[in-house]
């Protein structure tokens, strides 16, 4: 057989047309998500005053199991995808694995992630709705640029809040959100009522993102045709990153290729759900039967020390609760460099899957995730972002047992973005300064105590 190429890129005319809906294909279905205001489950049109209404409709359709990708979204998917299929020649050799290692690349956009995927989806439907505007906040910063992106290219003005903290750290996040014309406003900020109120109290906070969340959805719910979107956890972002698996099983199909183990990082869970999607497909349908890793930092492990209970997806209790394992929304994680895997629950789906044993969940150390960062930087010569790093991490444990088992398994993992903007991480590991942070079973319990109360459902 022909040496497998190290990147395989399928062709424009390759590139799905359709997302996957995966909850299509699950034996049982998540849990109805409870709109806080009434303590009832949730309908489609309750979810309109906080998203637009085609994407309320995906919320909440688990019945259609494919959709349509409308046309004005793949002709900007084109723009960068397909993403390559590559083969770590380099990274099993210098393992010594005989397993085959696959990863799917995802940062070959400006934003430096996959969140620009779902990112273009949100902001054409808002367009198609005729919204005249949408606010977000940013922590990390990833999920601004990708939708400033988005937002620049279908012409719609763009607030986005960011912690004030990151504002102050992260400079040139702030310069490409607004290269695309996001407007960036620190968080807090004397443009809202709550930002105003915490000022008052605390002129010095360097914020947080439960406040950044806040004064963005006042801003949404206070002005005419606004619309507050998330980048994650939400049914619909699943949705929209389900073209990760989608190519990835085209890409290995074509390579004669099945992974035997797939591997995503899981903060929200949306490039994990995006991935595994049609691999678990199969695992439901029977059709095959691989491992699913789910892995996390030990600093915010929700899915390997959470609950799965109700609790609100954002810290303003806006936006419908959801049934997830999570840490309690007033939960917050201790510094740790990967910004984007610090949210305190976890997707619906990926909670339910997981809960019913469709897939598995490990926590790993940030140093442990740096070692093998650098590792990879060196050999595959991408230099990864602490989030990814995370799925590199398992990605190499498992190819070691491997080595020592000498199974030739085939292993696919998600490398979701790039790190050039959290250098400060990556010097703080070559420092030997970088700490692990691991919650006491007391620091959950705080979290776990916050858990909202919903008569019948949990008290
Ligand atoms: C946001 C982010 C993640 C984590 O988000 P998920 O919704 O869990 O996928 C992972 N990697 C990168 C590069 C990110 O920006």
């Amino acid at each position: 057989m022909a040496k497998i190429p190290h990147r395989l890129y399928l062709t424009e005319d390759q590139m799905p047309k359709q997302w996957y809906n995966l909850r299509a294909d699950m034996k049982e279905q998540p849990d109805p998500m409870i709109n806080p205001a009434t303590m009832k489950p949730a309908t489609e049109e309750d979810l309109y005053p906080v998203f637009c209404k085609k994407l309320a409709h995906q919320e909440m359709d688990a019945q259609t199991r494919y959709v349509d990708i409308p046309d004005e979204v793949l002709e900007m998917y084109k723009m960068y995808r397909p993403s390559p299929l590559i083969r770590a020649y380099n990274l099993e050799k210098a393992l010594g694995t005989p397993a085959k290692i696959y990863y799917k690349f995802e940062g070959n956009n400006t934003s430096g992630s996959h969140k620009l995927n779902s990112a273009i989806a949100q902001a054409y439907y808002a367009k198609d709705q005729g919204l005249t505007s949408l606010t977000t906040e940013t922590g990390a910063g990833q999920w601004g640029t990708a939708l400033a992106e988005a937002c620049s290219y279908f012409g719609i003005p763009l607030t986005v809040y960011m912690v004030k903290v990151s504002y102050q750290q992260k400079p040139f996040r702030k310069a490409i959100i607004e290269t695309f014309d996001g407007k960036v406003i620190p968080s807090p900020s004397d443009t809202t009522e709550i930002g105003r109120k915490i000022l008052a109290e605390n002129p010095n906070t360097s914020g947080s993102l439960g406040c950044a969340i806040s004064e963005a959805v006042e801003k949404a719910v206070t002005t005419e045709g606004c619309r507050y979107v998330l980048g994650s956890v939400l049914n619909q972002v699943l949705l929209h990153q389900s073209i990760i698996g989608l190519e990835s099983k085209i890409a290995m199909e074509m390579l004669d290729e099945y992974p035997d183990i797939v591997i995503g990082c899981a903060g929200g869970g949306s490039n994990l759900g995006g991935l595994i999607a049609p691999f678990m497909q199969d695992k439901i349908t029977g059709k095959a039967d691989p491992r699913i890793i789910a892995v996390e930092p030990a600093s915010c492990p929700s899915l390997t020390r959470g609950r799965y209970a109700y609790d609100y997806c954002d810290t303003g209790k806006v936006a419908p609760m959801a049934r997830m394992y999570t840490l309690g929304s007033g939960f917050i994680p201790s510094a740790n460099h990967a910004g984007g895997l610090r949210y305190h629950g976890m997707s619906p789906i990926l909670s339910k899957l997981y809960h019913d044993g469709y897939m598995e969940a490990v926590a790993v150390e940030q140093t442990k995730v740096f070692e093998a960062a650098t590792m990879f930087a060196k050999l595959e010569t991408i230099l990864p972002a602490p989030e990814s790093s995370h799925a590199i991490r398992t990605a190499i444990d498992e190819a070691l047992k491997c080595k020592e088992t000498g199974e030739a398994k085939t292993i696919l993992f998600g490398l979701t973005g790039t790190g050039y903007f959290d250098m400060a991480a990556y010097s703080a590991f070559l420092a030997g300064s970088m700490k692990d942070y691991i919650p006491t079973d007391e620091d959950l319990k705080r979290g776990f105590d916050g858990l909202p109360k919903i008569p019948g459902i949990q008290e």
